[in-house]
């Protein structure tokens, strides 16, 4: 790593320089979040952009639908605690494949539930009440790699900017919690692990440095043999962020966390009482129904149907908010 500030800044204006005309539209933080991936290595940052670039534009990425508050467009997942879009819940709506219901329906439960201390967005996950088995029997991984972009996209174009306007900076990272409760062999496995692998390869490639903290909590000590697995897919920037902890989370939690903005199934005060499912619906555990899907939701891989994924392509309303800011 480097370095001072004037090396970094220099790196950033070597490598806007070398993009040509495409740096010129990007933003100073969105160029530095490759140049850390890439140990500040301005050839090897410039070729991971330029591919990111050209995957985005490849696959429609840049014209993804995201749900905002004037285009309607219905979530992919929970979310709480943002002024950008009332709270809101996944449901059952004719915009929204029958891939996401169905993946939706094995999933333990996933929330993007309000900030932490630096002003970044909190994502929680009921990891362990995941049914792994079933989400790769009856999800491929196309599905769930579409639907992982979709999430992505809203969170940073939609709440990241929510959050940046709020902070009064730039947020790009999003803080994660693994909740491990329910946690057993079953989700140990093979087929499962490698959508996981599938995601966290996506992110690495096209998403760098999009991580503030990832908190992996009640884990079970069986997951420090899979944790040995998993860390070699990863940078290791990331494995420095992440920190695996037992039943003795709580107060690490709360130094990141105001205690208002946790829910307390993890120790803070949070209930969302106002929303079906509190703070972080979950199907498989019942607090909220059974979303069957219906004739509308349309059987493609993308997160949202046919008319949508094309409407992105030519109107700005149902597109959202452009990825990147220009540089000023
Ligand atoms: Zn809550």
């Amino acid at each position: 790593m480097t370095e001072t500030e004037q090396e970094q800044n220099e790196a950033v204006q070597q490598l806007r320089a070398e993009l040509g005309d495409q740096g010129v539209e990007l933003k100073t933080e969105y160029l530095i979040q490759f140049l850390i991936a890439r140990s500040w290595n301005i050839k090897a940052a410039k070729e991971q952009l330029e591919n990111t670039l050209a995957w985005r534009k490849e696959s429609n990425v840049d014209v993804h639908p995201v749900a905002t508050l004037d285009n309607k467009l219905p979530l992919l997942y929970p979310v709480r605690g943002f002024s950008c879009l009332p709270d809101g819940n996944l449901d059952v709506h004719p915009s929204v494949s029958e891939a996401v219901l169905r993946i939706y329906r094995w999933m333990g439960g996933s929330c993007l539930h309000k900030t932490d201390n630096d002003g970044c967005p909190i994502y929680i996950e009921r990891l362990g009440h995941h049914a792994a088995k079933e989400i790769a029997k009856y999800a491929t991984s196309e599905e769930v790699s579409h639907y992982h972009i979709g999430c992505n996209e809203f969170l940073h174009r939609v709440i990241m900017k929510d959050c940046s306007k709020k902070a009064g900076k730039i947020i790009n990272r999003e803080t994660v919690i693994f909740d491990c409760t329910g946690m057993g062999w079953h989700q140990f496995h093979m087929p499962a692990l490698y959508y996981i692998r599938a995601i966290s390869d996506t992110d690495q490639k096209y998403y760098p440095e999009t991580l503030n903290k990832l908190y992996l909590v009640n884990a079970p000590s069986a997951f420090v043999m899979v944790w040995k697995i998993v860390k070699g897919w990863l940078d290791p920037g990331t494995i420095d962020k992440i920190q695996i902890l037992g039943k003795d989370y709580k107060d690490v939690l709360l130094k990141q966390i105001p205690a208002e903005n946790l829910p307390t199934f993890l120790g803070g005060e949070c209930t969302c009482s106002h929303m079906p499912g509190g703070c972080v619906p979950s199907q498989i555990l019942k607090n909220i129904p059974y979303m069957e899907p219906k004739e509308y939701n349309q059987n493609v891989p993308t997160a949202y149907n046919t008319e949508t994924m094309e409407k992105g392509k030519t109107d700005e309303l149902i597109r959202g908010p452009l990825f990147f800011q220009p540089a000023k």
